[in-house]
C-alpha cells in the first residue's frame, strides 16, 4: 500500500471517530446505518455492473454461412434478401414489428 493511501485511509478513521464521538447517536446505530449503507451501495454496484455486460462479438465472417433467403413484410410488402446468416436457417428479420415471411430460397 502506498503512503498517500494510508494517510488518506488515516484521514477517514480519524474523521469517523470523530464524528461518532461528537454524535448523540450511540455507536451501534451509526455502525448498523454504515452496514446498512454499504450493503445498498453494493447491491447497486452489482446491479449496474450486471446491465454493463458488453453484447458478445458477432462471428467472423468466415464463420457466417452464406444464405440468399429473401423475405417479404406481410403488411407493407418491403422485401430483403439476406446473405449472411450464423446458420442455415436463420430467424425471419422483422418489419412492421411483425416477422417477415420467407419467399423462396433461392439455390
Ligand atoms: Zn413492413
Amino acid at each position: 500500500m502506498k503512503r498517500g493511501r494510508i494517510a488518506g485511509l488515516v484521514a477517514i478513521v480519524a474523521t469517523i471517530l470523530i464524528l461518532v464521538a461528537a454524535s448523540p447517536w450511540p455507536v451501534w446505530r451509526i455502525a448498523l446505518a454504515v452496514l446498512i449503507a454499504a450493503a445498498v451501495l453494493r447491491l447497486g454496484y452489482a446491479m449496474i455492473s450486471g446491465l454493463a455486460q458488453p453484447v458478445p462479438e458477432p462471428p467472423e465472417e468466415g464463420e457466417l454461412r452464406k444464405v440468399k433467403l429473401t423475405y417479404r413484410c406481410s403488411i407493407c410488402g418491403a422485401e430483403v434478401r439476406m446473405t449472411a446468416a450464423a446458420s442455415e436457417d436463420p430467424e425471419p428479420p422483422r418489419h412492421c414489428l411483425e416477422d417477415m415471411d420467407l419467399v423462396a430460397p433461392i439455390t
